[in-house]
């Protein structure tokens, strides 16, 4: 939203995280496709994608460690992943969405659109239902 008006009333405040692939020389590295780190290892989540699709050779496997990484809005390389909810930052978020309402074919759906965090499966059904609401306009 703030990208779409040109950041009118300034960036919206996003998390962005820094992804780190290694590649390892072992079969698995962990116990499980994902696991989270919410204590003070320096990364938050480590991904093994050996356990969605396991095509890798054995004694080989790719993990990627994901670091919490601010987000720089005239950075073109750094990425909007989450939205940092707050009061302050929902009434910044409002402006942009009043703001919005002067365009009334445009249809605001998804996290960068709602400022929000959607899980895919939520993101998937909001779309759907929007579609239901739109389609007999
Ligand atoms: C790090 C991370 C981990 C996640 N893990 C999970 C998980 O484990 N399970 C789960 O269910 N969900 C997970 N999610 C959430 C899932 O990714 C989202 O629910 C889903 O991607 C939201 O879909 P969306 O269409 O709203 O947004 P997005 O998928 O972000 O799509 C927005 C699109 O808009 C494009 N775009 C942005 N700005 C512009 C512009 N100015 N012009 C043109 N295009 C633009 C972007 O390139 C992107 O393609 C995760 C999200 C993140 C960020």
């Amino acid at each position: 939203m703030d990208a779409l008006f040109d950041y009118c009333y300034g960036p919206l405040p996003y998390r962005s995280l820094s992804l780190q692939f290694e590649c390892l020389d072992m079969n698995y590295y962990q116990p499980n496709a994902v696991i989270n780190y919410p204590n003070e290892e320096a990364f938050t989540r480590i991904t093994e994608f050996k356990y969605f699709q396991p095509v890798y050779p054995q004694k080989k496997t790719v993990i990627l460690k994901e670091y919490p990484k601010n987000y720089d809005y005239q950075d073109e390389a750094s990425i909007p992943y989450y939205a940092i909810i707050n009061d302050e930052n929902r009434k910044l978020y409002e402006k942009y969405a009043d703001h919005a309402k002067q365009y009334p074919n445009l249809i605001l759906c998804g996290r960068l659109a709602e400022y929000k965090y959607y899980d895919m499966d939520a993101v998937i059904l909001r779309a759907l239902s929007l579609y239901e609401e739109v389609k007999s306009l």
